[in-house]
């Protein structure tokens, strides 16, 4: 609802009129501003595992009258907590575990289709990286329809396999948070190379096979340390032969700091683009982009 709306910097403006900070990050603004435009009376908020700003943008909404659920992830990855933050939850919207276990299931078949646009994505090039994330990306909440998003992608499935496959481009990796920046994936098949992966779309897919919530939720990298991303990233870049990293920052995300260790440990060369606000790629940018693909096509 932030960045796909036709004006995502007015939600923006719409925090900072409220007075959050000019240096605070565009994301939360983003969020406070689609839940004050569009009037919500109550949000689940992830207060640990998810971001460090979550905190006071929770604290400002309940001042400003909404209603706040939070939920946390264990930073230890320990079942029992994440067991009964899941019971919390299903109590708090009167349901029960079992219930959620039900949808799980029914979700499970849905995301399946997910996976297999990502796997024809990498595995037979016949979907561009800018589609893999929107695909992936869109199964935080489906959209708000699973049952449409399922009907969407199986027909969007029909269509890509029948393209003919692109095997020229460089297989690189997205990782970090999705971009704010709009154009990042074509700015790079333009350039020579295509995004094999986006990590933490393909993590919002829940990728792999799990029999419970619990497991679900334990195996999602994303909410955990970034030791369990590092070696999902290394993993599938293995797997996807990926020979260079994007490695998208937000700024003014703790999440930066990140970047030291990805860069000693992954073995591949890093490239690090930073976003501040919504808008296309700019030019500066742009370059920095042909650059890092040119070095990656001469190796
Ligand atoms: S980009 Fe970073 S600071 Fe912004 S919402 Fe996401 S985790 Fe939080």
């Amino acid at each position: 609802m932030f960045i796909a709306s036709d004006l995502p910097a007015d939600l923006i403006r719409c925090a900072e009129a409220d007075g959050f900070p000019r240096n605070s990050c565009g994301w939360i603004k983003g969020i406070y501003g689609v839940v004050r435009r569009n009037d919500f009376r109550e949000i689940v908020a992830v207060t640990q595992g998810d971001c460090s700003f979550t905190q006071a943008l929770m604290e400002v909404l309940r001042y400003r009258g909404v209603s706040v659920v939070p939920f946390a992830f264990p930073f230890d990855r320990d079942p029992d907590f994440l067991s009964r933050e899941l019971a919390k939850m299903a109590a708090r919207f009167g349901t029960t575990v079992a219930g959620g276990e039900r949808w799980k299931e029914r979700l499970d078949v849905v995301r399946r289709l997910a996976h297999e646009i990502d796997r024809l994505t990498w595995e037979e090039g016949k979907v561009t990286g800018e589609e893999n994330h929107r695909w992936l990306v869109a199964c935080s909440d489906f959209d708000g329809d699973p049952d449409e998003y399922a009907r969407r992608a199986a027909a969007f499935l029909a269509e890509a396999s029948a393209r003919p496959a692109r095997n020229d481009l460089v297989p690189i990796a997205f990782v970090g948070v999705p971009p704010i920046v709009s154009g990042l994936h074509a700015c790079f098949e333009e350039a020579g190379a295509r995004a094999v992966l986006n990590e933490v779309q393909r993590q919002f897919a829940m990728p792999g096979t799990t029999g419970s919530l619990v497991e679900q939720y334990l195996a999602y990298t994303y909410p955990y340390s970034f030791f369990e991303r590092l070696s999902d990233i290394k993993a599938e870049a293995a797997r996807r032969k990926v020979r260079g990293i994007v490695h998208y920052v937000q700024s003014f995300c703790f999440r930066q700091i990140e970047d030291i260790i990805l860069r000693e440990e992954v073995g591949v060369p890093v490239l690090t683009l930073e976003g501040d606000a919504p808008g296309p790629v700019d030019g500066r940018t742009r370059i920095r982009i042909e650059a890092f693909v040119e070095m990656l096509q001469g190796r």
